[in-house]
Protein backbone atom coordinates (compact mmCIF):
# COMPACT_ATOMS: atom_id res chain seq x y z
CA UNK A 1 0.00 0.00 0.00
CA UNK A 2 1.16 3.64 -0.91
CA UNK A 3 0.21 6.77 1.06
CA UNK A 4 0.29 10.29 -0.65
CA UNK A 5 -0.15 13.51 0.44
CA UNK A 6 -3.89 12.79 0.20
CA UNK A 7 -3.73 9.92 2.80
CA UNK A 8 -1.86 12.17 5.55
CA UNK A 9 -2.94 14.71 7.99
CA UNK A 10 -0.75 17.60 9.63
CA UNK A 11 -3.58 18.04 12.08
CA UNK A 12 -2.57 14.24 13.35
CA UNK A 13 1.04 15.54 14.73
CA UNK A 14 0.35 19.16 15.05
CA UNK A 15 0.80 20.12 18.62
CA UNK A 16 2.62 17.48 19.88
CA UNK A 17 6.36 17.84 20.72
CA UNK A 18 8.80 16.02 18.15
CA UNK A 19 12.24 15.66 19.45
CA UNK A 20 15.38 14.96 17.31
CA UNK A 21 17.64 12.28 18.69
CA UNK A 22 20.82 12.86 16.86
CA UNK A 23 21.63 16.05 14.80
CA UNK A 24 23.28 13.90 11.91
CA UNK A 25 22.35 13.15 8.12
CA UNK A 26 18.95 12.77 8.44
CA UNK A 27 17.60 14.38 12.20
CA UNK A 28 18.92 17.71 10.48
CA UNK A 29 17.43 17.45 7.20
CA UNK A 30 14.01 15.61 9.13
CA UNK A 31 14.35 18.56 11.24
CA UNK A 32 14.18 21.22 9.50
CA UNK A 33 11.60 20.08 7.12
CA UNK A 34 9.41 18.98 10.03
CA UNK A 35 10.12 23.00 11.46
CA UNK A 36 8.91 24.14 7.65
CA UNK A 37 5.52 22.30 8.17
CA UNK A 38 4.65 24.23 10.88
CA UNK A 39 5.71 21.31 13.56
CA UNK A 40 7.23 21.83 17.06
CA UNK A 41 10.47 20.57 17.24
CA UNK A 42 13.55 20.37 19.23
CA UNK A 43 16.79 18.59 19.23
CA UNK A 44 18.43 15.91 21.85
CA UNK A 45 22.23 16.42 21.14
CA UNK A 46 25.17 14.81 23.40
CA UNK A 47 27.75 16.97 22.18
CA UNK A 48 28.96 20.66 22.31
CA UNK A 49 29.23 20.57 18.31
CA UNK A 50 26.29 19.08 17.41
CA UNK A 51 24.31 21.21 19.59
CA UNK A 52 26.07 24.01 18.55
CA UNK A 53 24.59 23.30 15.01
CA UNK A 54 21.15 23.02 16.14
CA UNK A 55 21.38 25.97 18.00
CA UNK A 56 22.37 27.94 15.32
CA UNK A 57 19.56 26.41 12.99
CA UNK A 58 17.25 28.06 15.80
CA UNK A 59 16.41 24.93 17.64
CA UNK A 60 16.00 24.47 21.18
CA UNK A 61 18.49 22.06 22.00
CA UNK A 62 18.62 20.46 25.51
CA UNK A 63 20.84 17.44 26.20
CA UNK A 64 19.01 13.82 25.35
CA UNK A 65 17.80 12.66 28.62
CA UNK A 66 15.99 16.09 29.31
CA UNK A 67 14.59 16.53 25.54
CA UNK A 68 13.59 13.16 26.24
CA UNK A 69 11.38 13.74 29.11
CA UNK A 70 9.94 16.87 27.07
CA UNK A 71 8.94 15.29 23.78
CA UNK A 72 5.92 13.47 22.86
CA UNK A 73 7.14 11.97 19.77
CA UNK A 74 11.06 10.65 19.51
CA UNK A 75 12.92 10.12 16.47
CA UNK A 76 16.23 7.90 17.30
CA UNK A 77 18.66 9.03 14.82
CA UNK A 78 21.60 8.38 16.03
CA UNK A 79 24.12 5.77 13.94
CA UNK A 80 22.24 2.39 14.41
CA UNK A 81 25.22 0.45 16.47
CA UNK A 82 25.19 3.00 19.11
CA UNK A 83 21.23 3.16 19.69
CA UNK A 84 20.42 0.60 21.68
CA UNK A 85 23.13 2.39 24.50
CA UNK A 86 21.58 5.91 24.13
CA UNK A 87 18.16 4.47 23.74
CA UNK A 88 18.30 2.52 27.50
CA UNK A 89 20.48 5.33 28.90
CA UNK A 90 19.08 8.66 28.03
CA UNK A 91 15.76 7.79 26.07
CA UNK A 92 13.94 5.12 28.01
CA UNK A 93 13.53 6.74 31.02
CA UNK A 94 12.31 9.92 29.66
CA UNK A 95 9.42 7.87 28.53
CA UNK A 96 5.91 8.20 28.91
CA UNK A 97 2.45 6.57 27.96
CA UNK A 98 1.28 7.62 24.62
CA UNK A 99 4.71 8.28 22.79
CA UNK A 100 5.79 7.40 19.97
CA UNK A 101 9.19 6.34 19.11
CA UNK A 102 10.21 6.93 15.26
CA UNK A 103 12.93 4.84 13.85
CA UNK A 104 14.79 5.28 10.88
CA UNK A 105 15.65 2.13 10.12
CA UNK A 106 13.95 -1.46 11.17
CA UNK A 107 17.49 -3.12 12.51
CA UNK A 108 17.88 -2.33 16.06
CA UNK A 109 13.97 -3.19 16.99
CA UNK A 110 13.69 -6.36 14.41
CA UNK A 111 16.82 -7.95 16.18
CA UNK A 112 15.22 -6.99 19.81
CA UNK A 113 18.31 -5.01 20.81
CA UNK A 114 15.46 -1.96 21.57
CA UNK A 115 12.08 -3.83 22.97
CA UNK A 116 10.40 -0.89 24.01
CA UNK A 117 7.73 -0.91 26.83
CA UNK A 118 4.22 -1.56 25.73
CA UNK A 119 2.61 1.44 26.33
CA UNK A 120 4.55 3.84 23.50
CA UNK A 121 3.95 3.44 19.98
CA UNK A 122 6.71 2.24 17.58
CA UNK A 123 7.00 3.22 14.19
CA UNK A 124 9.34 3.64 11.17
CA UNK A 125 9.47 5.90 8.00
CA UNK A 126 12.90 4.83 6.78
CA UNK A 127 13.80 7.59 4.28
CA UNK A 128 14.61 5.90 0.88
CA UNK A 129 17.07 8.77 0.57
CA UNK A 130 20.54 10.18 2.13
CA UNK A 131 20.40 12.68 4.77
CA UNK A 132 21.16 15.61 2.69
CA UNK A 133 18.98 14.53 -0.25
CA UNK A 134 16.04 14.61 2.59
CA UNK A 135 16.19 18.40 2.73
CA UNK A 136 17.64 19.45 -0.55
CA UNK A 137 14.21 17.08 -2.85
CA UNK A 138 11.65 19.05 -0.33
CA UNK A 139 13.19 22.16 -0.80
CA UNK A 140 13.37 21.30 -4.92
CA UNK A 141 9.79 20.15 -3.82
CA UNK A 142 10.01 16.54 -5.51
CA UNK A 143 10.29 14.75 -2.18
CA UNK A 144 11.45 11.99 -1.70
CA UNK A 145 9.86 7.96 -1.26
CA UNK A 146 10.22 6.46 2.67
CA UNK A 147 9.40 2.35 3.66
CA UNK A 148 6.86 2.82 6.66
CA UNK A 149 5.50 0.73 9.41
CA UNK A 150 4.25 0.35 12.70
CA UNK A 151 5.69 -2.34 14.95
CA UNK A 152 3.78 -1.46 18.02
CA UNK A 153 0.22 0.99 18.53
CA UNK A 154 -0.18 1.29 21.95
CA UNK A 155 -3.12 3.73 21.82
CA UNK A 156 -4.61 3.25 18.33
CA UNK A 157 -3.10 6.37 17.05
CA UNK A 158 0.36 4.89 15.76
CA UNK A 159 -0.84 5.05 11.92
CA UNK A 160 -2.04 8.30 11.93
CA UNK A 161 0.88 9.66 13.67
CA UNK A 162 3.05 7.97 11.18
CA UNK A 163 1.07 9.30 8.51
CA UNK A 164 1.23 12.91 9.54
CA UNK A 165 5.32 12.64 9.84
CA UNK A 166 5.56 11.10 7.13
CA UNK A 167 3.88 13.81 5.19
CA UNK A 168 5.69 16.49 7.77
CA UNK A 169 9.42 15.43 6.54
CA UNK A 170 8.71 15.58 3.59
CA UNK A 171 7.79 12.30 1.99
CA UNK A 172 4.49 11.54 1.18
CA UNK A 173 4.61 13.88 -1.30
CA UNK A 174 6.56 11.32 -3.52
CA UNK A 175 4.73 8.61 -1.51
CA UNK A 176 5.53 6.10 1.44
CA UNK A 177 4.98 2.15 1.00
CA UNK A 178 3.70 -0.09 3.96
CA UNK A 179 6.75 -1.93 4.62
CA UNK A 180 7.95 -3.61 7.83
CA UNK A 181 10.75 -3.71 10.31
CA UNK A 182 11.92 -6.73 9.15
CA UNK A 183 11.88 -5.89 5.27
CA UNK A 184 13.74 -2.96 5.62
CA UNK A 185 16.26 -4.23 7.32
CA UNK A 186 16.58 -7.31 4.85
CA UNK A 187 16.69 -4.66 1.68
CA UNK A 188 18.81 -1.91 3.31
CA UNK A 189 21.55 -4.55 4.60
CA UNK A 190 21.40 -7.06 1.19
CA UNK A 191 22.20 -3.52 -0.77
CA UNK A 192 25.04 -2.76 1.99
CA UNK A 193 26.05 -5.98 1.59
CA UNK A 194 25.39 -8.08 -2.36
CA UNK A 195 29.06 -7.20 -2.93
CA UNK A 196 29.46 -4.01 -5.39
CA UNK A 197 32.39 -2.82 -4.53
CA UNK A 198 34.28 -6.12 -4.35
CA UNK A 199 33.43 -6.70 -7.72
CA UNK A 200 34.44 -3.73 -9.02
CA UNK A 201 37.71 -4.64 -6.90
CA UNK A 202 38.25 -8.41 -8.96
CA UNK A 203 37.33 -6.39 -12.29
CA UNK A 204 40.33 -4.30 -11.42
CA UNK A 205 42.62 -6.73 -10.64
CA UNK A 206 41.79 -8.94 -13.55
CA UNK A 207 42.11 -5.84 -15.70
CA UNK A 208 45.38 -5.15 -15.20
CA UNK A 209 46.42 -8.71 -14.59
CA UNK A 210 45.38 -8.94 -18.71
CA UNK A 211 47.71 -6.00 -18.81
CA UNK A 212 45.13 -3.00 -18.97
CA UNK A 213 46.70 0.01 -16.81
CA UNK A 214 44.78 0.71 -13.29
CA UNK A 215 44.20 4.31 -14.36
CA UNK A 216 42.48 3.11 -17.71
CA UNK A 217 40.42 0.35 -15.72
CA UNK A 218 39.71 2.81 -13.11
CA UNK A 219 38.28 5.50 -15.44
CA UNK A 220 36.33 2.67 -17.56
CA UNK A 221 34.88 1.43 -14.41
CA UNK A 222 34.08 4.60 -11.95
CA UNK A 223 36.68 7.10 -11.73
CA UNK A 224 35.86 9.20 -14.38
CA UNK A 225 32.37 10.07 -13.18
CA UNK A 226 30.26 8.27 -16.36
CA UNK A 227 28.61 6.06 -13.77
CA UNK A 228 27.06 8.90 -11.87
CA UNK A 229 25.37 9.67 -15.40
CA UNK A 230 24.37 6.10 -16.03
CA UNK A 231 23.08 5.98 -11.89
CA UNK A 232 20.69 8.77 -13.16
CA UNK A 233 19.83 6.97 -15.97
CA UNK A 234 18.91 4.45 -14.07
CA UNK A 235 16.81 6.58 -11.54
CA UNK A 236 15.51 8.24 -15.15
CA UNK A 237 14.55 5.34 -17.52
CA UNK A 238 14.80 2.09 -15.39
CA UNK A 239 17.52 -0.64 -15.05
CA UNK A 240 17.04 -1.85 -18.16
CA UNK A 241 15.74 0.78 -20.41
CA UNK A 242 18.09 3.00 -19.82
CA UNK A 243 19.86 1.12 -22.23
CA UNK A 244 18.64 2.29 -25.42
CA UNK A 245 21.05 5.73 -24.31
CA UNK A 246 23.87 3.02 -24.76
CA UNK A 247 25.81 1.87 -28.05
CA UNK A 248 24.06 -1.33 -29.89
CA UNK A 249 27.58 -3.16 -29.09
CA UNK A 250 26.68 -2.06 -25.30
CA UNK A 251 22.67 -2.92 -25.49
CA UNK A 252 23.91 -6.51 -26.21
CA UNK A 253 27.05 -6.95 -24.19
CA UNK A 254 25.26 -5.77 -20.85
CA UNK A 255 21.64 -7.48 -21.99
CA UNK A 256 22.37 -10.53 -23.27
CA UNK A 257 26.24 -11.66 -23.41
CA UNK A 258 26.64 -10.08 -19.65
CA UNK A 259 23.96 -13.02 -18.55
CA UNK A 260 25.90 -15.68 -18.57
CA UNK A 261 24.37 -19.33 -18.54
CA UNK A 262 21.24 -20.81 -16.22
CA UNK A 263 23.46 -22.59 -13.92
CA UNK A 264 25.88 -19.20 -13.59
CA UNK A 265 22.97 -17.33 -12.98
CA UNK A 266 21.39 -19.92 -10.36
CA UNK A 267 25.02 -19.94 -8.77
CA UNK A 268 24.97 -16.51 -8.49
CA UNK A 269 21.72 -16.65 -6.84
CA UNK A 270 22.41 -18.87 -4.46
CA UNK A 271 25.22 -16.91 -3.28
CA UNK A 272 22.66 -14.04 -2.52
CA UNK A 273 20.21 -16.10 -0.90
CA UNK A 274 23.20 -16.93 1.45
CA UNK A 275 23.33 -13.44 2.02
CA UNK A 276 19.63 -12.96 3.00
CA UNK A 277 19.66 -15.84 4.77
CA UNK A 278 22.89 -14.29 7.42
CA UNK A 279 20.54 -11.45 7.53
CA UNK A 280 17.16 -13.03 8.07
CA UNK A 281 18.48 -15.45 10.53
CA UNK A 282 20.55 -12.68 12.45
CA UNK A 283 24.00 -14.36 11.84
CA UNK A 284 25.06 -10.98 10.34
CA UNK A 285 24.05 -8.89 13.61
CA UNK A 286 25.54 -10.94 15.80
CA UNK A 287 28.98 -10.87 14.36
CA UNK A 288 28.65 -7.06 13.74
CA UNK A 289 27.83 -7.13 17.51
CA UNK A 290 31.10 -9.09 18.55
CA UNK A 291 32.80 -7.30 16.02
CA UNK A 292 32.33 -3.77 18.05
CA UNK A 293 32.40 -5.47 21.39
CA UNK A 294 36.28 -6.60 20.05
CA UNK A 295 37.22 -3.15 19.57
CA UNK A 296 36.19 -3.47 15.53
CA UNK A 297 39.89 -5.42 15.19
CA UNK A 298 38.41 -6.97 12.12
CA UNK A 299 36.71 -3.61 10.45
CA UNK A 300 40.50 -2.56 11.23
CA UNK A 301 42.48 -5.13 9.82
CA UNK A 302 39.89 -4.66 6.12
CA UNK A 303 40.39 -1.10 6.21
CA UNK A 304 44.17 -1.11 6.65
CA UNK A 305 44.51 -4.15 3.95
CA UNK A 306 42.03 -2.20 1.39
CA UNK A 307 44.43 0.94 2.15
CA UNK A 308 47.82 -0.91 1.53
CA UNK A 309 46.28 -2.37 -1.74
CA UNK A 310 48.05 -2.05 -5.30
CA UNK A 311 44.97 -0.81 -6.80
CA UNK A 312 44.26 1.71 -3.95
CA UNK A 313 47.90 2.87 -4.27
CA UNK A 314 46.72 3.27 -7.60
CA UNK A 315 43.82 5.43 -7.01
CA UNK A 316 45.24 8.02 -4.70
CA UNK A 317 47.67 8.05 -7.54
CA UNK A 318 44.90 9.09 -10.00
CA UNK A 319 43.23 11.03 -7.78
CA UNK A 320 46.02 13.06 -6.73
CA UNK A 321 46.14 13.64 -10.39
CA UNK A 322 42.96 14.43 -10.92
CA UNK A 323 43.00 17.17 -8.32
CA UNK A 324 40.48 15.00 -5.88
CA UNK A 325 41.23 13.99 -2.50
CA UNK A 326 45.06 12.84 -1.82
CA UNK A 327 44.95 10.52 0.72
P1 LIG B 1 24.78 9.97 11.67
O1 LIG B 1 25.95 9.07 11.43
O2 LIG B 1 24.68 11.21 10.86
O3 LIG B 1 24.75 10.31 13.22
C1 LIG B 1 23.74 11.13 13.75
C2 LIG B 1 24.16 11.72 15.06
O4 LIG B 1 24.30 10.71 16.04
C3 LIG B 1 25.46 12.45 15.03
O5 LIG B 1 25.21 13.80 14.76
C4 LIG B 1 26.03 12.24 16.43
O6 LIG B 1 25.92 13.38 17.19
C5 LIG B 1 25.08 11.24 17.05
N1 LIG B 1 25.84 10.20 17.73
C6 LIG B 1 26.76 9.37 17.21
N2 LIG B 1 27.23 8.55 18.16
C7 LIG B 1 26.60 8.89 19.28
C8 LIG B 1 26.65 8.42 20.61
N3 LIG B 1 27.45 7.41 20.97
N4 LIG B 1 25.83 9.02 21.52
C9 LIG B 1 25.01 10.02 21.17
N5 LIG B 1 24.92 10.51 19.92
C10 LIG B 1 25.70 9.94 19.01
O7 LIG B 1 23.43 9.09 11.51
P2 LIG B 1 22.49 9.00 10.26
O8 LIG B 1 21.65 10.24 10.17
O9 LIG B 1 23.24 8.56 9.07
O10 LIG B 1 21.56 7.78 10.67
C11 LIG B 1 20.50 7.92 11.61
C12 LIG B 1 19.47 6.85 11.34
O11 LIG B 1 18.95 7.03 10.03
C13 LIG B 1 20.00 5.42 11.40
O12 LIG B 1 19.00 4.61 11.93
C14 LIG B 1 20.20 5.07 9.93
O13 LIG B 1 20.11 3.69 9.68
C15 LIG B 1 19.01 5.81 9.31
N6 LIG B 1 19.12 6.12 7.90
C16 LIG B 1 20.22 6.78 7.42
C17 LIG B 1 20.31 7.11 6.09
C18 LIG B 1 21.49 7.88 5.57
O14 LIG B 1 21.54 8.14 4.39
N7 LIG B 1 22.45 8.28 6.37
C19 LIG B 1 19.25 6.74 5.12
C20 LIG B 1 18.10 6.14 5.74
C21 LIG B 1 18.06 5.82 7.07
P3 LIG B 1 27.19 14.21 17.68
O15 LIG B 1 27.37 15.25 16.63
O16 LIG B 1 26.72 14.70 18.95
O17 LIG B 1 28.36 13.28 17.77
Amino acid sequence: NWYFDKDADLAWVEGKTIGIFGYGNQGRSQALNMRDAGLNVIVGSRSDDSARKSRDDGFETLPLAEAAEKADVLFILVPDEVMPQIYEESLAPGLSAGNTLVFASGYNIHFKYIQPRADVNVIMIAPRMVGQGVRDTVVAGTGFPSLVAVHQDADGSAAKTMLGLSRAIGSTRMGVIESSFEEETIVDLFHEQFGSLHAIRRALEVLTEAGCSPEAAMLEMYASGEVREIGQYYVDHGLFGQLKLHSRTSEYGQLVYARGKPEQEEAHKNQLRAIVERIRDGSFAREWTEVQANGMTAMKEAQEEIENHPMMVEERKLYERLGRFSS
